[in-house]
């Protein structure tokens, strides 16, 4: 992952702006939208009154009132008495149309606001629509019931209004002859009202709601970058600690490989040394012991008791000496050469072995064991003898006392190999000895109690791991002890076989 830079300290910004705009322009528009709807009230409100003034002036069939300059008679109504005279003093009749005309100049001239009666089918010529008034009666004829819109009219922001004038039945008595029936839209009632007041009375919400979103915007885009200076610079010092451990690690594995080589190496020196030394060692000690056995032979009659009790020590003793480097030699054998593994029956290595050690099952009168036959592995078969061979002989050497030796042979499948397993019912190998008995010449037991050199257990741990193995021993149930090696499957390919020790090291 790269390290959070400039281009998403940007980005981020660009987040909040995007965001932070969005939501002020959906509260502007929620602001706009109370605007209209308070226009849309005061807009009903004055239509209501108008309309119900008109039907009452309608009731009544009109009112009469004084004839003067202002309001002379209204030269559209067509109606017989519409001029009386009472007392001398001339009355003329208001019809609705004449007394919402009357009304609507009079708002008109007041504060800007409009008010007009209009019809696409005027008596009076002058009650005709302007183009918006005849889009929105239209509309209305059409079936709306009220048209409301924003528009800028000679440079000023207005609301217009329309709503609906049905024909009602007082309306009949004069517009019945233009051929209206009840319920039709004879017209509308057209108002204007200025948006200014409006806006006017929205505007320090409006301020408001824009200095927060500038706020809210800056605290965020603030808090934000602010965060992320700190995490880059946490991710900073984490990159610097990661290389610094990388660098640790390398050098450690590389100081890691250079120790390994070198015990590699004096490893190999130690076991070449060991064996040309036990080789060398042949010759002088054969010598040593003919010359004793010759010295015995020839003058042992010449002897005193003495002599002849230490002439046997020096027999013994070279004895010893040769059985210790045969075993030596034997041990330097095991891995002189690259391990050659092939496929091998476990099954049949474990015949040669048992056949190797015939004379001691006869004379033990041991009862072997093979629950099943055993798999096929991966293996330098003279070896895997070896080590069973080693591992049965031990198991029939250390049998108790009074017992008969009773020796199980088993496996058990692990990931990518097998688990063998040798158990007895000997005497067991106490826990503190569990390590011990597989380093080179170490015993648990008098040579007097056991005979042996200590080298059995050695070899056949140098044999399980030059198979990439791994060999320990537990105690058994019974009180005996269970041996156990791995060993990889046949069918196992070289390269998982270094994969392969690590998972058998788990088992
Ligand atoms: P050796 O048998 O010549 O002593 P090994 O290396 O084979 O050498 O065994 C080392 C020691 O491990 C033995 O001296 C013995 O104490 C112990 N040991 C090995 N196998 C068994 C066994 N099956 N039961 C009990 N003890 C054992």
């Amino acid at each position: 992952m790269r390290v959070p830079g400039i281009r998403a300290g940007l980005g981020i910004v660009a987040l909040w702006v995007a965001l932070v705009g969005l939501s002020l322009w959906h509260n502007l528009g929620v602001l706009d939208t109370q605007v209209g709807e308070a226009a849309l009230a005061r807009s009903r409100m004055m239509v209501m009154v108008i309309q119900t003034t008109r039907l009452w002036n309608a009731r009544h069939g009109g009112v009469y009132v004084p004839t003067t300059d202002a309001t002379p008679p209204n030269e559209w109504l067509k109606d017989p008495e519409r001029d009386v005279t009472v007392s001398g003093r001339a009355y003329t009749k208001i019809n609705p149309a004449y007394m919402t005309r009357q009304v609507a100049d009079m708002i008109s001239a007041g504060q800007g606001m409009q008010l007009r009666l209009t019809s696409r089918k005027p008596i009076r010529p002058a009650n005709a629509p302007d183009p918006w008034e005849d889009a929105a009666l239209a509309a209305i004829e059409a079936g709306r019931p009220e048209v409301l819109e924003r528009v800028v009219e000679d440079g000023r922001s207005m609301f217009r209004y329309m709503a609906r004038l049905p024909v009602e039945e007082p309306c009949l008595k004069c517009h019945a002859e233009q051929g209206y029936r009840l319920g039709d839209v004879r017209g509308g009632l057209s108002v204007g009202l200025p948006a200014a007041e409006f806006v006017a009375m929205i505007g320090p919400l409006r301020q408001q709601t824009v200095l927060v979103h500038g706020l809210g915007f800056l605290i965020l885009s603030g808090g934000s970058l602010v965060f992320l200076a700190r995490l880059r610079q946490g991710w900073l010092r984490l990159e610097a600690v990661n290389a610094a451990q990388e660098r640790v690690v390398a050098e450690r594995t590389a100081a890691l490989r250079t120790a390994n080589a070198e015990l590699h190496r004096s490893n190999a020196e130690l076991e070449n040394f060991a064996y040309i030394a036990s080789h060398d060692l042949q010759e002088p000690l054969r010598m040593v012991g003919g010359y004793a056995q010759l010295l015995e032979k020839r003058y042992g009659s010449a002897l005193d008791a003495d002599g002849r009790e230490f002439l046997g020590y020096m027999n013994d003793g070279a004895l010893r000496m040769k059985q210790m480097i045969d075993d030596l030699l034997a041990y330097s054998r095991v891995g002189r050469n690259e391990p050659v593994l092939a496929p091998v029956s476990l099954e049949d290595i474990l015949d040669m072995a048992l056949a190797n050690l015939a004379v001691s099952i006869a004379e033990t009168q041991a009862e072997i064991i093979r629950p099943a036959p055993l798999p096929q592995v991966l293996g330098e078969a003279p070896l895997l003898v070896r080590l069973l061979q080693n591992l049965l002989g031990n198991a029939l050497k250390y049998r108790a006392a009074g017992q008969v030796p009773r020796i199980i042979v088993s496996s058990a499948a692990i990931e990518g190999g097998w688990r063998i397993s040798v158990a007895d019912n000997g005497i067991g190998v106490p826990e503190a000895g569990r390590e011990r008995i597989f380093q080179i010449f170490q015993r648990l037991h008098s040579r007097s109690a056991y005979p042996g050199t200590g080298i059995g257990l050695a070899i056949a741990k140098k044999i399980v791991d030059r198979h990439g193995g791994r060999i320990w021993v537990e105690a058994a149930e019974d009180g005996g002890s269970v041996f156990h090696f791995t060993v990889m499957a046949a069918e196992a390919v070289s390269g998982s076989q270094q994969g392969w020790r690590k998972n058998s090291d788990c088992s």
